[in-house]
Order: structure tokens, then sequence, then C-alpha cells
């Protein structure tokens, strides 16, 4: 059981023992509060459990709308969910280590984040996004997540036309469209999020904290990220989103 779990649960028994609790006290123990280090990737309390690596009501609305899709024919699954501070930094140090074999540290940077997030600014640490394919289909050879796979006669074409249609009714909106007008990250045709929790946490994200506790984190490549750099960064990529999914 995760701290935040134990001191909920431990608390409710001892309150709930002696008198009758009020509904709003019932509605503020059972939130789930999530904070700086959720949002860094740092912790998992704000996940469904320890196998489940999604936020709680991402969860249940995935769940409805994996059963709606099947019923189509379409078995969703998830190629990634959350994803932790340490394997996004693997990730990033791996591809940064390559390429400034031939280039500068900030070629580099600029290159990477084509498609790949920062460690610590990765919308995959919050739980509420993923990135999906289709079971129903034989898998193609390779890399998945590709562009090509999901349009015309590819594998999971179906999967993209079926969520297009219904993906909103669940909550889920496309992060990366096809929009020439947006900026940031390459369009990704997988990458989904949960819309009700998401659009709060991205407000979270451009809170003084976040920012402050991002700039303690240690990884490769970081020391070439000077604070105009990440204010553009956070601006043109953060934000270069589907404009459904940013806080009002
Ligand atoms: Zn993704």
């Amino acid at each position: 059981m995760n701290r935040k779990r134990f001191l909920k649960t431990s608390v409710l028994a001892g309150i709930g023992s002696q008198l009758q609790l009020s509904s709003e006290l019932i509605a503020f123990f059972n939130s789930t509060a999530i904070d700086v280090e959720n949002l860094l990737g740092l912790s998992q309390s704000h996940l469904k459990s320890e196998s489940i690596l999604l936020e709680a009501e991402t969860y249940e609305a995935f769940m409805s709308m994996k059963s709606a899709a099947l019923k189509a024919g379409i078995d969703l699954k998830i190629a990634s969910a959350y994803r932790s501070f340490e394997r996004q930094k693997t990730i990033w140090e791996w591809k940064f280590n390559q390429l400034t074999e031939t280039k500068s540290p900030a070629e580099a940077i600029s290159e990477i984040i084509t498609y790949s997030s920062i460690p610590g600014t990765s919308r995959h640490h919050w739980g509420t996004d993923i990135d999906l394919i289709d079971d129903s289909v034989q898998a193609p050879e390779g890399d998945l997540l590709l562009e090509h796979h999901y349009h015309g006669e590819a594998a999971f074409s179906n999967l993209k036309t079926w969520m297009d249609e219904h993906s909103r009714a669940f909550g889920f909106e496309l992060v990366y469209t096809q929009d020439e007008n947006r900026t940031g990250f390459k369009y990704e045709p997988w990458h989904y999020s949960y819309q009700p929790k998401a659009k709060s946490l991205l407000s979270l994200q451009s809170k003084h904290n976040f920012r402050k506790a991002w700039d303690n984190l240690e990884f490769e490549g970081k020391s070439h990220m000077t604070d105009s750099f990440m204010d553009a960064y956070f601006k043109s990529y953060g934000w270069g989103i589907n404009p459904s999914l940013m806080p009002s």
C-alpha cells in the first residue's frame, strides 16, 4: 500500500469509528491529490495501483472505452501509459549521448525534442496519457508507433477511425494533432489524453513550484537548458497541443 493510501485508510478508520463523516470530509479524503512529485514522474501515488499504471479516473474511463471498442472489433491495447522520470531519463540520455558524438549539445537537444519530452516534463508522467495500438490485428514488423501504421489500409487505421469518432465521448483526446499551425512535437496518431484530468495537470505544470522542483532534477544535457530555453520549450511544446486539452 502506498503512503497516501495508507494514511487515508488509517485516518478514515480512526475518525469513522467516533463520528459520522460528513460528505465533504469523505470527498476530501477520496480526492486523489496530485502534486509536483507526481507530475515530475518521481512518485506513483496518483496511479490506480502498482500494476495498473494509469491515474485512477483515467483507468475507469479507459476500461469503458475499451469495452465499447471491442464491440466494434477493435482491441485497444496500451503500448505505453505512465512513464517514470527514471525511464524518461534513460531514454533521453541514450539519445543525447548518441547524438553528441557528432553534434553539439544544443543540436542534439533540438533533435531529441522532435518526438521525446525533456525528463520531468513528459505527459506520460501524469498517468492520464496513453499510446494505443490495436491488438485485434497482426502487428506490423518493427516499431509500432509510426504515423503510416494509422492511416490508409494500414494495421491500426480502423483504430484511428474508431477513435476519431468515439474517443471524445469517453473523455479521450488526441494530443499531438495533425494541425499545421500546432507547434511542438510532431503528429502522433497514437497518443491520447484523458481530458477531464489532464487539463488541470497542465495548469499545475505552469505553476512556479513545479518549475522550481524541475530545476533540481539531474540528467545529461540539462546544463545546456537555460531559463529562456525552458520558457520557450514549455510554451511551444507543453502548450503545442490539441486546444481542447488546454486549461480554460
Ligand atoms: Zn505517447
